[in-house]
């Protein structure tokens, strides 16, 4: 396995995040880099803006397609840009580094 399919900790330039790893970030989780474990996440303003002007209309797109058609076909066109979406949502949304979280006192 090369260093390839890897990006790059925002913190350390170290390529140890993982395509799944930039997969759970798209789901708003956030993601400790195993070099200097830093937390990572997606850029929170791109990643709901991406969410809202891709997801949801699209969504309200096809689904008002099909209620207007009676034609399911239109559901699998959300399946598929949905597919779609999740693979530019990893590839183009940034990562931020987080603020350590506060000592619990
Ligand atoms: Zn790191």
């Amino acid at each position: 396995m090369g260093n390839r399919r890897m990006f790059k900790c925002k913190r350390c330039e170290q390529p140890t995040i993982s395509v799944f790893d930039k997969y759970k970030m798209g789901l708003w989780r956030e993601v400790h880099c195993s070099n200097c474990n830093a937390r990572l996440a997606d850029n929170p303003v791109v990643l709901g803006a991406f969410h809202f002007l891709a997801y949801v209309q699209m969504v309200a797109w096809f689904a008002a397609l099909t209620y207007i058609y009676h034609d399911s076909k239109y559901l699998l066109y959300i399946v598929a840009f949905w597919i779609v979406f999740d693979i530019l949502g990893v590839l183009l949304v940034p990562m931020v580094v987080l603020r350590p979280k506060p000592l619990s006192t």
